[in-house]
């Protein structure tokens, strides 16, 4: 049974736990960073940032609306990176087939630079970057060494507000139905995205492009 996150944004505070507490599980140092007047800090996901929370900030009817979404690798059920990578290095791209997890390798450092930029183009969600010291195209591995030993992903551990959830995709697909029936009491334009298609579904209240341009392309 495939893995899959379930991510309440509704529930999420923006308080950046689970952005710190990746960087912290895969032994990543801080970003040389400064203040850009917005609460979304490093400007984008990098090498040393599986995972960004993401910040919008709106002016609707005279009030401040702010939507946060804390963003990162989708492991979309059939994921176009692995489609790419495949036609030039097998193995660079795996998808574990046990969880699901889709997992850049150490032969992504085979693929040439033309073919490293397909790769990321045919990311429909902008997840996939260079690291430019070690030559592999990175991003988040689902936690894959906690999971197999049946703990949580980092990030969902840290989160104390529920807004990040893990489990069998089954049960993930029907709490986040549940929530959504919830939502639409209040928030008509509330939807999953692309439930089909991801492990990493998200509950947004809003158009998805209102949180962030890049989801669903
Ligand atoms: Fe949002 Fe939870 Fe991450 Fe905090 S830890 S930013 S509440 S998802
Ligand atoms: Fe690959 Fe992008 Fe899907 Fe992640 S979100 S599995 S990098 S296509
Ligand atoms: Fe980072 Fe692990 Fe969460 Fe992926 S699953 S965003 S690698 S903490």
């Amino acid at each position: 049974m495939p893995m899959t996150f379930f991510i309440d944004t509704t529930r999420c505070t923006a308080c950046r736990g689970c952005q710190v507490a990746c960087k912290e599980w895969q032994g990543f140092k801080a970003n040389e960073t400064r203040q850009r007047g917005t609460h979304q800090n490093p400007p984008d996901l990098n090498p040393l940032n599986y995972k960004l929370v993401r910040f919008a900030e709106y002016k609707e009817n005279g009030r401040v609306v702010w939507y946060f979404l804390p963003d990162q690798c989708r492991h979309c059920v059939e994921p176009p990176c692995k489609e790419a990578a495949d036609n030039y290095v097998e193995g660079a791209i795996l998808q574990d087939s046990a969880t699901g997890a889709v997992i850049f390798t150490e032969k992504t450092r085979q693929l040439t630079p033309s073919q490293m930029k397909e790769v990321i183009a045919y990311c429909p969600y902008n997840i996939p970057r260079l690291n430019k010291v070690s030559g592999m195209l990175v991003k988040c591995d689902m936690c894959i060494d906690r999971v197999r030993h049946n703990m949580l992903p980092m990030c969902v551990k840290a989160c104390c507000t529920g807004a990040m959830n893990f489990g069998e995709r089954d049960k993930m697909l029907k709490l986040a139905n549940q929530r959504l029936t919830e939502l639409k009491k209040k928030c008509p334009n509330a939807q999953l995205q692309d439930p089909e298609d991801v492990n990493v579904i998200y509950l947004l209240t809003d158009d998805p492009k209102k949180y962030y341009q890049a989801v669903n392309g």
